[in-house]
């Protein structure tokens, strides 16, 4: 009495960072006053968090099966195919070759390169259905939570303060434009208006009328408003979001935005409806890596726990289709998902997924 459907695909998580025990880009996320500061220091020396240096990790048996179970566990949550979403290290690449020398890997990898580490001569495409490069990342703002995303009018909690912007329209037009040049995709993380702003100003000038063809992508696109979704559409730019933030945000969003803004925040359904296109990614570890997980929060606006949340939903079709992909591979479900009480989604058992080699 199972359910075979589209696997599930993750475009944003950080499934190898958190295998290896390297530092993410945020720190601990649950330490918002840490995450203020690391922005602020971080923005102080016209830096941005996907060009600060890491540790140099070590390519060694240790490290290749601790990305091996990363990824099994990956497969084992529902997921076919995941992004790594800044790679702050080749060393990365190199174990994952390694790996899979010596078969199939347990999902497919794509990976976004770090800007601090991306350089047009060493990125090559490998024509893996397994292992592929994707693109480079870059990081245009800071968090809301932590109140150092940019945003065009200030906090509603913070007197005049407007957030970080680290890189500007002219500034990641100049940077992204070799990669452009080379055909890679380039994702920009933009979660306040002020950055989602500078960055379709910054793609609009890289891209010109090329733009819908070269598809960049805005990561977390958080703060939204119509204008923005407007260019969004117009641009052919699209949006990288995550399931569960709207509901896990839902309370500091409505504090630090206050309601007019709130009311347009999180808008994944006027997104799709104005025909941005929209992909899903978990940010795992600061959501949940269970796309299921994800699935409940977007079905119900609320917590897993059934804690009320308010935020805005999706349609079941909508958000199954956001969420999986036929292309990818299959996953086999102890239940259907369309049939299965909302707010039950997330305990659903998975079978088997089913990458597609
Ligand atoms: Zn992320």
């Amino acid at each position: 009495m199972s359910w075979e459907g589209p696997g599930f695909v993750d475009h944003h998580a950080h499934v190898l960072a958190v295998s290896a025990g390297a530092a993410l880009e945020c720190g601990d996320a649950s330490d918002l006053t840490g995450l203020r500061d690391h922005h602020r220091r971080v923005s102080e020396r016209w830096s941005t968090p996907m060009d600060e240096p890491v540790r140099p990790l070590v390519v060694d048996d240790g490290l290749r099966g601790d990305l091996e179970r990363g990824l099994a566990r990956a497969a084992e949550l529902g997921l076919v195919e995941l992004t790594e979403a800044g790679v702050r290290d080749w060393a990365y690449l190199e174990a994952l070759l390694a790996l899979r020398a010596r078969g199939p890997l347990p999902v497919r990898v794509r990976l976004l390169v770090a800007s601090g580490i991306a350089e047009p001569g060493r990125m090559q495409r490998t024509g893996d259905p397994w292992l592929e490069l994707e693109g480079v990342k870059f990081y245009a703002d800071g968090w809301l939570g932590s109140r150092t995303c940019a945003l065009r009018q200030p906090f509603a909690d913070q007197d005049g303060d407007i957030g970080i912007l680290f890189l500007d329209a002219d500034t990641l037009a100049r940077r992204a434009d070799p990669f452009a040049e080379a055909g890679w995709t380039i994702a920009t993380h933009a979660i306040g208006d002020r950055a989602i702003e500078a960055v379709l100003d910054g793609y609009e000038r890289l891209f010109g009328s090329d733009c819908p063809q070269a598809a960049p992508r805005i990561e977390h696109a958080q703060v939204l408003a119509p204008d923005l979704v407007r260019r969004m559409a117009d641009l052919g730019v699209v949006a990288c979001v995550q399931p569960s933030f709207a509901v896990a945000d839902a309370r500091t969003a409505r504090a630090g935005l206050g309601p007019e803004r709130a009311e347009h925040a999180y808008r994944w359904d006027v997104l799709l409806d104005a025909g941005v296109r929209v992909l899903s990614g978990s940010d795992f570890p600061v959501a949940p890596l269970s796309p299921l997980a994800g699935l409940q929060c977007l079905l119900t606006g609320d917590h897993l726990d059934g804690r009320r949340a308010g935020a805005p939903t999706l349609a079941r079709e909508r958000a199954i289709a956001l969420m999986s992909e036929e292309r990818a591979g299959t996953v086999v479900l102890s239940d259907d998902p369309y049939q299965m009480a909302e707010d039950e989604v997330s305990g659903i058992e998975v079978v088997e997924a089913r990458p597609r080699g």
